[in-house]
């Protein structure tokens, strides 16, 4: 039985004092017999923060990246091991906002996913149509060939990665894949990984993310391979975290 994960994605927001205040706040309304895994994955700037506020706490932490070079000549960019000195557990790799904005490919995902699995982090692995593929019938394709190119890097260690199966047209638009259609999903994703391992596809969380909320959050959890979720707006209040999170137990 693979147990729950709800990873925040805080996107580029937060203030020292904001930060401070919401994990305060999600700390003191988590409950102590929760058996979901909780995340948050902070703007870099603040992962020393976290890492002071975080540890020793049920709240692991998270980053929104990771390079896929150890280190040298590379602006910009932080190694898995200095983000493993600050308390680093899960980056997330591959999200739609840096696949557009940052020119990811599928290939550079896979290596940064290497990087992180090769430094004891546990990549958290976006893939996701648009709704222009959606709308061809490319869904199934086009995730299948992104955790295609993750799996050919890493499949000695496919088990210890996470996926996260996020719909590009539900993301930070308030449309919500229903259950049935996110399921569809992943049912798909968890047969690849089968494909490759069948430990894997026993072990390897596949989280849902796209407009996920205090509202939907416990339909979309009910469903056979929908293992979490990776929440964007909803995870900067902390009483829809806190909602979202008890959905998951
Ligand atoms: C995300 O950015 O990973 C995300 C799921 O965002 P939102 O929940 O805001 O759609």
């Amino acid at each position: 039985m693979r147990t729950k994960l709800i990873a925040g994605n805080w996107k580029m927001n937060g203030s020292l004092a904001d930060n401070e205040q919401l994990c305060k706040a999600i700390l003191a309304g988590m409950n102590a017999s929760q058996t979901a895994g909780v995340a948050v994955c902070a703007p870099a700037v603040y992962l020393s923060q976290l890492q002071n506020l975080l540890s020793g706490t049920a709240i692991a932490l998270g980053s929104q990246d990771i390079s896929s070079h150890e280190k040298g000549a590379f602006t910009g960019e932080l190694s898995a091991a200095m983000l493993k000195e600050f308390g680093v557990r899960y980056a997330i790799v591959g999200h739609s906002e840096r696949r557009q904005y940052h020119g990811e490919t599928d290939t550079s995902v896979a290596l940064k996913a290497k990087a992180a699995l090769a430094a004891g982090i546990t990549p958290i692995v976006c893939v996701g149509e648009s709704l222009a593929e959606r709308e061809s019938g490319k869904t199934e394709e086009v995730v299948k060939r992104q955790l295609a190119a993750v799996i050919h890097e890493n499949g000695h260690c496919i088990s210890e990665i996470v996926v996260a199966y996020e719909p590009v047209w539900a993301i930070g638009t308030g449309k919500t894949a229903t259950p049935e259609m996110a399921q569809a999903v992943h049912a798909v994703l968890r047969a690849q990984l089968h494909a490759a391992s069948s430990v894997a596809a026993e072990r390897v969380q596949i989280l849902y993310g796209g407009s996920m909320n205090a509202a939907n959050a416990a339909s979309l959890l009910s469903m056979a391979d929908i293992d979490g979720g990776l929440i964007g707006g909803a995870a900067l209040k902390a009483a829809d975290f806190l909602t979202i999170i008890a959905a998951a137990n």
